[in-house]
């Protein structure tokens, strides 16, 4: 029923309602009315006569008005399409003026008439005439008349007219005012950051208000099903007697409990058919609407009307727990339980928490803005932290606070420090969404030019140093504390079963210690599709080990330092392979440039010389010789292999040795084993020859068999192209898609950050392509590669093992291009698990 430009719909059980035109809250009400709940008379507008109206075109209202009868009082609320997304607040009571004034007076009594007027001016004044706030907020000391006489007079006096008496002047500027606010920049990247999309709609709900005040049973109240911060059933609300606005859970001062409670008066007991109706209301949501709603209520004089039902506000544990609970009650399938939580939401139920037994070395507290905790680096500004992550270093991001062009940054942090700012400050709200830990308001002072910050005890931290941030306690505290894994409960675990049932991808994890290997165990990650064996060498003793090979002067001194490396390596990987027992375990031979091991200024150059009884001169020489200009292009990974044999020969051996010993104690170990920044089939075949002829000796040796599978990093574009000739060599192809975004791109992982911020803003990139994989050159690249690969090699494995991995867009890409797996970081994992079920439920 569309009538003038305005354009309204009234909601009737058949009535054109839907989400994308007017918004999840009008649907929701119509839905309401089908199920012949009492809905007081409601009309829906829709995004486009809201747009409208907030372009200031000027509508007719009163068409619409006549919905509602004669002196309607009516309440406005948003209907945006998506609940979390936000909008501007309800207005209640439209529609009072002297008149309605003079006959409520009559019906209900002057204070009930007086109250209820004197609100509906002072939110008229501040929120949508825009009045000072102070004028209109220091009636409450005044007798009910006065302070309505108060507040019209400074109405009169702020705007230089009388509060306007007709409704339809009240309900066209308080539709056009909310039109505007949803346009307002605030409320846009808040939603942004909630995913709406640029253009998102809102639809706006008129409803005629229901009065909680008044003779007989009256009040208003909300209840649910459940409690919002765990899902556990819990019937959870409250009744407030003679109220005359909308009831909040937090204002519960005199309200009556639901269901019967020794602490005092409840509905149950008061009024049981009431409190009957709700629940069975309430049951009929939920199996109706198939979701947990929260319903608001009235009851005048005894008669119960319901106002509207929103999806419980909660956490992510709750609704993870009720969506298994949903599907185990048999009213949604499993498959629409795995597909309603966002995978990347699961991260704040996985995040690690401090172990409460570490001895606490606080360097500064805050406000607690987003819970969790996090250790990593100090960096001062997003292009730090996206340098940082792009090298895989976890950073925490300091700033005195956050604005939205800090966001990409965010990203790339664990953790987010501010000086200024309240739990809803940007860094505030954006680090919730993100789930990443976040203390706001702390005290320190902070210097971003000498990158420093000052905590209040006097004691300096500069860039680089490490902290552990705890977002749950809104603290910091100096060094790395131990953190205990995220608990994870009967409901997470049977969601990812359900997940790990439908999909067909496999998830392996990038796990180069045992520690990570232990949590990608603990993730069920399908075995290791990355193990950096570099990672292995920088502990204290073993880089003086390495660093001794780097500078042997003769073969036989390099012999000697690289026999000592074998037993710490071998070692390594038996207890790799004991975690992950059963399972794959993918292992790079060394990738890095060597300089990487050694020092880079001239204390640690001295320190080195000492160390090794050399001349520093030597040091810094063999320094220099290794520098490169550009040492991600230059000798590393394979190129190294087979300028420095005896490294990969090593590596091999220590594989195979603790294959044959990992073996004894559990099930067959299949090691596999990865050439890395391949760019040419003979690469492939001159490290093959090598590692079976080690595999040869050590069967030899060891009077053991084992068998082990030989594979190819694909990292450079040549590799790509050349996929064909190296998959004869290959049991399995990794795509590297770091390296292979940096070689695609020509653009340095480690400088990127400088301007990817800039270039996203512009719109020269529509996303960072380190972060989500670029599909139309990479993913060429990558597809190109698959199918060669393939072609020569049919059943060859195919895999994507950089950062990609575990980016929930990426992941569709390599399972539509066949790709049998993909490997990301522990963390990472269950959100791949779940975004991988979801390509398919
Ligand atoms: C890659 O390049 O994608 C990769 C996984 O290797 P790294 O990140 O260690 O260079
Ligand atoms: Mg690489």
């Amino acid at each position: 029923q569309k009538h003038d430009s305005l354009g309204y719909t009234r909601i009737r059980r058949v009535a054109p309602i839907a989400v994308n035109t007017h918004g999840g809250r009008a649907k929701c009400l119509q839905r309401l009315i089908r199920l012949d709940l009492p809905v007081p008379e409601t009309v829906a507008l829709s995004f486009d006569a809201v747009r409208k109206l907030a372009d200031g075109q000027s509508v007719d209202v009163k068409d619409m008005l006549n919905s509602f009868g004669p002196r309607p009082l009516l309440c406005v609320r948003p209907s945006s399409e998506d609940p979390d997304w936000g909008g501007p607040g309800a207005m209640l009571n439209i529609g009072m003026n002297d008149q309605r004034h003079a006959e409520l007076t009559k019906s209900h009594g002057a204070e009930v008439a007086d109250a209820l007027y004197l609100r509906f001016v002072q939110s008229y004044a501040i929120h949508i005439e825009r009045l000072d706030p102070e004028e209109f907020e220091n009636e409450k000391s005044l007798p009910s008349d006065q302070a309505l006489k108060a507040a019209l007079d400074a109405y009169e006096n702020e705007t230089d007219e009388a509060f306007p008496q007709e409704v339809e002047v009240q309900v066209f500027k308080v539709l056009r005012s909310m039109a505007r606010a949803w346009l307002g920049t605030t409320a846009r990247l808040l939603r942004q950051a909630k995913g709406a999309p640029a253009d998102a709609g809102l639809g706006l709900i008129v409803q005629a208000m229901s009065f909680g005040v008044g003779p007989g049973e009256s009040g208003t109240g909300l209840i649910q099903m459940i409690d919002e911060d765990t899902g556990a059933p819990l019937i959870r609300g409250r009744y407030k007697r003679q109220s005359l606005g909308r009831f909040r859970l937090s204002d519960d001062t005199k309200a009556l409990y639901l269901t019967s409670d020794p602490r005092g008066p409840s509905l149950e007991q008061d009024c049981p058919d009431v409190f009957d109706k709700l629940t069975t209301y309430s049951a009929l949501c939920r199996s109706k609407l198939r979701e947990e709603m929260q319903i608001e209520f009235v009851v005048e004089n005894g008669k119960l009307a319901i106002l509207d039902a929103v999806r419980v506000n909660r956490s992510t544990r709750a609704a993870l727990r009720t969506a298994v609970q949903l599907a185990e009650d048999g009213i949604i399938p499993k498959s629409e339980a795995v597909l309603r939580i966002p995978p990347r939401s699961l991260t704040e139920l996985l995040h690690p928490q401090i172990d409460p037994s570490t001895q606490r070395d606080v360097i500064a507290s805050g406000i607690a803005a987003s819970p969790g905790g996090a250790v990593g680096r100090l960096v001062f500004s997003s292009a730090a932290a996206q340098a940082s992550s792009a090298r895989g270093e976890s950073c925490i991001l300091v700033r005195r606070e956050t604005a939205p062009e800090d966001i990409r940054g965010m990203h790339s942090s664990v953790g987010v420090l501010t000086e200024r700012g309240g739990v809803t400050s940007h860094a505030a709200v954006i680090a919730r969404g993100m789930g990443v830990p976040c203390v706001v308001g702390a005290s320190v002072s902070i210097n971003t030019r000498s990158k420093t910050i000052t905590a209040s005890d006097g004691r300096v931290l500069k860039e680089g140093d490490t902290i552990t941030l705890d977002g749950s306690a809104g603290q910091a505290l100096l060094g790395a504390t131990k953190m205990l894994p995220p608990a994870k409960d009967y409901w997470y675990l049977q969601l990812m079963d359900w997940a790990d049932d439908i999909r067909d991808i496999d998830v392996r994890a990038n796990a180069d210690t045992p520690a990570d290997a232990a949590m990608a165990r603990g993730f069920k990650a399908q075995g290791i599709g990355l193990c950096r064996t570099e990672h292995m060498f920088f502990d204290g003793d073993r880089l003086t080990v390495m660093r001794e090979m780097i500078f042997a002067a003769t073969d036989a001194d390099r012999q000697e330092a690289i026999a000592r490396l074998l037993p710490m390596q071998r070692s390594d990987f038996i207890e790799l392979f004991r975690i992950m027992q059963g399972q794959p375990v993918c292992i790079r031979l060394l990738d890095p440039p060597l300089h990487e091991f050694l020092p880079s200024d001239r204390a640690g150059a001295k320190e080195l010389a000492e160390a090794l009884d050399m001349p520093l001169s030597d040091v810094t020489r063999r320094i220099e010789w290794l520098s490169e200009f550009n040492p991600m292009l230059g000798m590393r990974g394979v190129r190294l292999g087979i300028t420095f044999p005896e490294i990969y020969a090593m590596q091999a051996r220590a594989i195979f040795e603790a294959t044959i010993e990992a073996s004894k104690i559990g099930d067959p170990v299949v090691p596999e084993v990865m050439i890395p920044l391949v760019s040419a089939m003979r690469e492939v075949e001159m490290v093959k020859t090598q590692v079976d002829a080690v595999a040869a000796a050590v069967r030899n040796e060891k009077g053991a068999d084992f068998t082990y599978r030989l594979g190819v990093m694909v990292e450079t574009p040549r590799a790509a192209l050349r996929a064909h000739e190296i998959a004869q060599h290959a049991a399995f192809l990794s795509f590297g898609t770091n390296d292979l975004t940096q070689m695609a791109y020509g653009l340095s992982r480690d400088d990127a950050g400088r301007f990817m911020n800039s270039y996203i803003q512009q719109g020269v990139f529509p996303e960072d392509p380190f972060h989500t994989l670029d599909v139309d050159g990479v993913g060429e690249l990558l597809t190109i590669g698959a199918d060669r690969g393939r072609k020569a090699a049919p059943d060859i494995t195919l895999s994507v093992c950089g950062e990609h991995g575990g980016n929930p867009e990426s992941i569709a890409f390599c399972r539509a291009a066949g790709f049998d797996y993909v490997s990301c970081s522990p963390f990472r994992v269950p959100v791949a698990r779940l975004a991988a079920a979801q390509l398919v439920a």
